[in-house]
C-alpha cells in the first residue's frame, strides 16, 4: 500500500497524456490546409475532417461554399488573423484562417 496514491496519480497522468496525444494525432491526420477552391472542393468530396483555408469574412462566400460543398465554417482560431492569405472562394484578402468541415 506504500506509495499507492503516488503510483495511481502517475498512471492516470500517463493515461491522460496518451489519450491527448492520440486525439491530437487523429486531428492532425484529418486536417488539410488548402490555398485554392479547386483543392478545397476536391478535399471536401471525401470525409476530410477539417479543411483550413483563407476566408474574406463575407457571408456570401461562406454561403456559396456551403451550397457547393456542404461544408460550414467551424472556427477561426485566435492568432490566425495575422496570417496573410486570400479567400479560398473569391480571392480577396483573408481575415484569417478558417476551419471548415462537413457534418456526417
Ligand atoms: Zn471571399
Amino acid at each position: 500500500m506504500d506509495g499507492l496514491t503516488g503510483r495511481v496519480i502517475e498512471l492516470l497522468t500517463e493515461i491522460q497524456a496518451g489519450l491527448f496525444a492520440r486525439a491530437l494525432k487523429f486531428r492532425d491526420e484529418h486536417t488539410t490546409r488548402v490555398t485554392n477552391y479547386e483543392d478545397f472542393k476536391a478535399t471536401m468530396e471525401g470525409r476530410p475532417g477539417f479543411v483550413i483555408a483563407g476566408w474574406c469574412g463575407a457571408e456570401a462566400c461562406e454561403a456559396e461554399i456551403k451550397a457547393e460543398t456542404q461544408a460550414t465554417l467551424r472556427n477561426i482560431p485566435f492568432g490566425s488573423e495575422g496570417i496573410a492569405g486570400a479567400c479560398v472562394k473569391c480571392g480577396k484578402p483573408s481575415i484569417g484562417e478558417a476551419w471548415f468541415a462537413k457534418a456526417y
